[in-house]
């Protein structure tokens, strides 16, 4: 098979990418590993960005979006028994809409197919042949080996994919903080109430209660990093989710049953070579953020729109000027973004053998953002996003 780009993994990134070039009139395979029943049912990010909402509008993926997804005045902290709320809304209106990552993905998915383009499941590249030329994909499919001869080949495969390890000496580019906790994250059928939603710093670990929905629940613990999830029932679990984020501020979190359950390793990454070639990386394959931020999803879809542009201006004017600067101009946002998420981490995680003055250190951050002006704004502008760097 051929084509003129290969896109390795249907998860945001490599679906948004694949819509964009459509929109180009540039032809691309999809190759994903997982199932697709797997790949529409993953439960993951949640919090977009404007600039998120408002490229897939631009590229006619957000008629569910804007139906469903749920905008946020403001958000709130809590710590030490007292409960913040800090104004969300940013210049031209700019603020955050909660709408699923597996929502996304199935807009993307259900477009794709409708529009007849192609897209193979229970496909897992296994190399990448000829990267600095003409390169070909290899896969299994069936059980059979497949290739895929391409123009350009785009790895959008996540943290755990093929693609980085093609890049030369990307160890010697790369940049990793692994944090000494998990997440224990969870899909609930239950309302999430407005006195119980926010971020909260407890002495007990970390807790965050979002909403997905008006009777759907998103809540994370902090938990250690080698968590077994069957040892809390889901009693246990409501019972801690409890004690961290409601029963100290006299309010009861709605209960009910927990659909979905995964667990997290907190880490910082950044590998700085993101093009080699004929081959360039996107999302979670060039970086990950600790989920703290909300941020995974929303620079994978940054990381696409440069990266679209780039491959645009290759392979339709044969100007390689763009993809040349595509490394440099997305650390840009990349590097601030992922420091974002790891300040996050520090202040609202207690860390193995913190200390009582570690403690109010960090109590000392939260009081900045949430009563100090200046304080404030560098909150709100940390959340709301940083504008994409133009070519
Ligand atoms: C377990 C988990 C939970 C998360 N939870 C949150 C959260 O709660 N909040 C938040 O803000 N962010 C969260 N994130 C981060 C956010 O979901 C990611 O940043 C986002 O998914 C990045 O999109 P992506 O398309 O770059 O990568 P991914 O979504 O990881 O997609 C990569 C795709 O490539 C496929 N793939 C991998 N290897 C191969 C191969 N060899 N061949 C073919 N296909 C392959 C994978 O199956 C996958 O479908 C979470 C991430 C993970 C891993």
């Amino acid at each position: 098979m051929k084509t003129q780009v290969g896109i390795i993994g249907a998860g945001p990134a490599g679906l948004l990418l694949g819509r964009i070039l459509q929109a180009h009139g540039i032809d691309a395979v999809v190759v994903e590993r997982r199932s697709r029943d797997y790949v529409l049912k993953r439960i993951r990010a949640g919090v977009l960005e404007q600039g998120t909402v408002d490229t897939l509008r631009k590229y006619g993926v957000a008629e569910r979006l804007d139906r469903e997804g749920l905008p946020h005045a403001d958000m709130k902290l809590f710590w030490k028994g007292e409960r913040h709320s800090i104004p969300m809304t940013g210049e031209g209106g700019r603020r955050m809409t909660t709408y699923g990552q597996n929502k996304i993905v199935e807009d993307l998915v259900l477009r794709r197919e409708a529009d007849g383009l192609p897209l193979i499941f229970d496909a897992e590249v296994k190399a990448i042949e000829n990267v600095t030329d003409r390169p070909v994909i290899h896969y299994d499919h069936n059980g059979e080996a497949q290739t895929l001869e391409c123009d350009f080949v785009a790895g959008c495969d996540g943290f755990w994919g093929v693609s980085r390890k093609h890049m030369p000496d990307a160890d010697a580019h790369s940049f990793e903080k692994v944090f000494p906790f998990s997440w224990f994250g969870l899909l609930a059928e239950a309302k999430t109430s407005t006195e119980t939603r926010g971020f909260c710093h407890s002495e007990r670990g970390l807790a965050v209660s979002s909403s997905r929905g008006p009777d759907v629940s998103r809540l994370y613990l902090q938990v250690p990093p080698d968590f077994d999830m069957a040892s809390m029932s889901d009693d246990q679990i409501w019972d801690e989710l409890s004690l961290r984020l409601a029963n100290q501020y006299g309010k009861t979190l709605n209960r009910g049953p927990i659909i979905d359950k995964a667990v997290v390793r907190l880490r910082g990454f950044i590998c700085e070579k993101m093009v080699h070639g004929r081959l360039a990386l996107a999302g979670d394959a060039c970086h990950t953020v600790p989920p703290s931020g909300a941020k995974g999803l929303n620079l994978a879809v940054g990381d696409v729109r440069l990266l679209s542009e780039a491959i645009v201006s290759l392979l339709q004017e044969n100007d390689d000027s763009k993809l040349a600067r595509y490394p440099d101009l997305a650390l840009q946002r990349i590097w601030p973004t992922v420091h974002w998420s790891c300040t996050m981490s520090d202040v609202f995680h207690i860390f193995p053998g913190q200390t009582a003055f570690d403690t109010r250190r960090q109590y000392e951050v939260l009081n900045f953002w949430a009563y100090d002006e200046t304080g404030q704004r560098v909150f709100r502008e940390n959340m709301l996003g940083r504008p994409l760097p133009q070519y």
